[in-house]
């Protein structure tokens, strides 16, 4: 008998088809606890057994068909989006998803903004824009689910709004969906490590249930890969570098037209017309930014791709989508953001106008937006 014969089917614990080959896919489990009794999935496995909820990954159609089934629920969505990249993580048309279904929003990755955001503001901000990508929520609640900050709000609007339905999670890869739940499972949910396996049996293919004291459930789905998040195209060690780790402490040039800045070799942003202003740059401060004259960089980048400019370093180059050129015009006397899905985004307060060009790997999503802060 071959090897993938002897696979059982299905998790004991989820339902999910089994698989022995991909780690980031739902039913993944190492060939070696193939002769545990009984089989269970790896992410499974960590929530039974570490409390741990761990992020699989599904595609569009694939996560398309997930959201349909949970329309057909009558329960409480959440999505998780990450501040650091709004557009980047909303997750487009899930009003229509959810069918009846209140949404409530949590924003998550509140500490990397400055310490001085007024809340109140960026609540308003997030519904503005919300609505504006045809997202109708019930609420918004904005937390930090590293720093435990913000996490009591998470608590009280879930009480406030599920009236004892099932709390499905939903998010784009990344989120800090999995840390959430992490922090579910520990204070809100009642899953201890005596819980044996078929206590949480899943009905439904790759989702986890989580059972909370009434008998209903927190329900973890799969993340999906956006592919127009440069978060989603650089290697591990770059998304180190790119996804900034604490507080940003934003950057600020005073620019001439003419003038240009790289972030490594991973995007470029070009003054080229408008009266010498300044630029709020709000990106990781891992991240090293080079200024130069617009005349001398595209010879710069040929010089010093993947060395002085990286990330991404010399032999993840190729593996980055070539650049392509967005024109953004920003009118005399308006206040804008220009955000760069998963690298960041740059604040225009410009009285005189200003005309750019940002290049950015084909397929990043550019977003000209009111601004955040
Ligand atoms: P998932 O893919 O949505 O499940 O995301 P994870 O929970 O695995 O988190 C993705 C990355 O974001 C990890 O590097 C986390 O440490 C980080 N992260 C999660 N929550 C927060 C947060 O509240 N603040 C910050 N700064 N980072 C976070």
């Amino acid at each position: 008998m071959s090897q993938t014969n002897m696979i059982p089917s299905q998790c004991v614990g989820c339902g999910v088809a089994l698989q022995t080959d991909t780690p980031e896919k739902p039913g993944y489990v190492p060939a070696g606890a193939l002769t545990r009794n009984p089989v269970i999935c790896q992410r499974c496995f960590r929530i039974k057994h570490y409390n741990e909820a761990s992020t699989v990954t599904v595609d569009q159609n694939e996560f398309v068909r997930m959201l349909n089934r949970v329309g057909e629920t009558q329960s409480l969505v959440v999505h998780i989006v990450d501040i650091f990249d709004f557009e980047g993580s909303m997750i487009g048309g899930l009003s229509r998803f959810a069918g009846g279904n209140p949404i409530l929003l949590v924003v998550n990755k509140m500490d990397l903004l400055p310490k001085l955001t007024n809340h109140n503001k960026i609540v308003n901000w997030v519904q503005r824009q919300a609505k504006e990508f045809g997202l109708r929520v019930i609420d918004v609640v904005l937390c930090s689910a590293k720093q435990n900050r913000g996490f009591e709000r998470v608590i009280e609007a879930l009480e406030e709004h599920r009236n004892g339905r099932d709390i499905y999670v939903v998010g784009a890869t990344n989120v800090g969906k999995s840390t959430l739940i992490n922090r579910l499972i520990r204070d809100y949910s009642d899953l201890d490590n005596e819980l044996t396996v078929s206590q949480y049996p899943g009905t439904t293919l790759d989702m986890v249930k989580i059972p909370l004291d009434d008998g209903t459930h927190i329900i973890d789905t799969p993340g999906i890969v956006y592919e127009h998040r440069l978060t989603e195209m650089v290697s591990k060690q770059d998304l180190q570098k790119l996804m900034p780790a604490k507080e940003i402490n934003p950057l600020v040039f005073q620019l001439n037209e003419q003038q240009a800045i790289f972030f490594g070799a991973l995007a470029r942003f070009d003054f080229v017309k408008g009266e010498r202003q300044s630029f709020t740059f709000f990106v990781s401060n891992a991240l090293e930014a080079h200024r130069t004259k617009l005349e001398r960089a595209d010879e710069l980048y040929e010089k010093h791709k993947g060395e002085l400019l990286s990330p991404p370093s010399k032999e993840n180059l190729d593996k980055l989508p070539k650049w392509t050129k967005h024109a953004i015009r920003i009118p005399r006397g308006s206040r804008k953001d220009v955000s760069i899905s998963g690298l960041g985004w740059m604040k225009v307060n410009s009285d005189s106008g200003a005309e750019l060009v940002i290049h950015a790997p084909k397929g990043v999503r550019v977003t000209i937006r009111e601004p955040l802060i």
